[in-house]
């Protein structure tokens, strides 16, 4: 069952981040934008001191304990651990979505460890985040020839049975944290590579690099359109050994199967619906603004008049706010389905497709509206404008999505429809 009353940790935590995203984000806002390439320590340091103290050191979901007794059953509350992650990337994306891009906890990284790494694995590679210093971890998939179709990775991983190591050659582009995962701190990339070339996605596997191993270089920093805060960087991987054990999910490959590339391809349902919650953030930035700024000048939406005695404003903004909500209700299902453990590749596209036309309609609109205003710096607005758009592009394109959405509800595969 859904209930629509917001629990009450997650309560507790949205109170505290607003105050985090007022106070730290909202003030310096701009100056990261201006400043792209220059590092927010002061958020990061204090992201990172105030989620080790509540034991929250990974962005990751924590793994559930073992299956509790029958009498503690009725006593267990509700699993909500994708639900606080999804009000706690909103209300942080409502500060500053390039900022926090750079909220060290492993982001993508510890995601794709969660979900295809093995307890062993989970224990090793997330630990680390609850370290002193702040500590980062990035998910490297795309190649300059390879975007959308994941079939098209290069990057090759060679078992050398001699010393039991996984020999990794490639070059990956736009990864997200990836100069701090590797240079800023003692973190990971976790890097997609084919172990058979020869076998399509069923030879897809995806391995732990951590910080400092030779052979894994950061070789060029994007200069970007919007969430300027947040590093995106191209690493190049030359003869990068990494020991046997750092392979996410199963070595063995089956060609009448692609369970390996499958069980990798779960962390896009535990994370679109997460990058969902960040659009939206964005979205009730600008529409809360906007707001606030017609207020100022005296209009002030009518609710409850009929429709056609409102103006024409009034009405736009009400059709916002229905986008926006709506398509919040869509996040929410979909990390629901996350934490009872319920398969939501459905979900997490519908949501992550939804958020992204929502804000990215919403922030044109409100720049829009504002005339010139909206344009100039003197506001956030044109700047949300900016940052919106990355919600419909990295983790599968709108276009990607609605393909995901088409296969599944007319039960599809992937080669039948695309
Ligand atoms: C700021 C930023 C950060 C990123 N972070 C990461 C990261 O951390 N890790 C990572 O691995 N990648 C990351 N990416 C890469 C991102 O995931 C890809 O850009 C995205 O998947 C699209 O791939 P592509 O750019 O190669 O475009 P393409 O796949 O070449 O697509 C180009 C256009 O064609 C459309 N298209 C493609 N195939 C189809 C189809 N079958 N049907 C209809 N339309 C189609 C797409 O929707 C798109 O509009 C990031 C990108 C950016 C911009």
């Amino acid at each position: 069952m859904i209930e629509f009353e917001m629990p009450k940790p997650i309560a507790q935590q949205s109170y505290v981040l607003q105050t985090v995203a007022e106070n730290m984000m909202r003030p310096v806002s701009r100056y990261f934008d201006e400043h792209e390439h220059e590092i927010p320590w002061d958020y990061i340091n204090f992201m990172h001191m105030a989620m080790r103290a509540t034991g929250a050191g990974s962005l990751a979901p924590p793994e559930r304990k073992e299956e509790p007794k029958p009498d503690e059953k009725k006593k267990e509350r509700p699993p909500i651990a994708y639900q606080m992650l999804a009000f706690m990337l909103e209300m942080l994306a409502w500060g500053d979505v390039g900022m926090y891009l750079v909220t060290p906890g492993g982001g993508l990284g510890a995601a794709a460890v969660e979900a295809a790494g093995s307890s062993e694995q989970k224990k090793k590679f997330l630990a680390r985040f609850m370290d002193e210093k702040p500590t980062f971890a990035a998910m490297a998939m795309t190649e300059p020839q390879c975007g959308s179709d994941t079939s098209a990775i290069r990057a090759t991983a060679v078992l050398d049975k001699n010393t039991n190591e996984w020999v990794l050659n490639g070059e990956k582009i736009f990864v997200t944290a990836g100069q701090k995962s590797l240079e800023e701190s003692q973190g990971f990339i976790v890097v997609w590579a084919t172990i058979d070339p020869s076998a399509g996605r069923a030879g897809m596997r995806s391995f732990v690099v951590e910080a400092g191993i030779p052979g894994c270089q950061v070789t060029k920093m994007e200069h970007k359109l919007g969430i300027r805060a947040s590093d995106t960087a191209s690493i190049v991987l030359t003869d990068c050994r990494v020991p046997f054990e750092n392979i996410l999910g199963s070595p063995e490959i089956r060609t009448d199967t692609t369970k390996g590339f499958k069980g990798a391809m779960a962390t896009f349902d535990a994370t679109r619906p997460l990058v969902a919650a960040t659009g939206i953030g964005v979205a009730r930035a600008t529409l809360e603004l906007l707001k606030q700024i017609l207020a100022e000048q005296g209009i002030h939406i009518r609710y409850g008049l009929p429709r056609q005695k409102l103006t024409n404003i009034e009405r736009e903004i009400i059709d916002m706010e229905v986008m926006l909500q709506s398509a919040w209700l869509l996040v929410i299902k979909a990390v629901w389905m996350a934490d009872n453990k319920k398969s939501n590749p459905l979900e997490a596209s519908m949501s992550k497709l939804r958020a992204g036309d929502v804000v990215t309609r919403i922030t044109q609109r409100a720049v829009e509206l504002m005339g010139p205003l909206g344009y100039s710096r003197e506001l956030l607005l044109e700047k949300w404008f900016r940052d919106a758009k990355i919600t419909d592009i990295y983790e599968g394109t709108g276009q990607i999505n609605r393909l995901i959405v088409a296969r599944n509800i007319l039960d599809y595969s992937g080669r039948e429809l695309r």
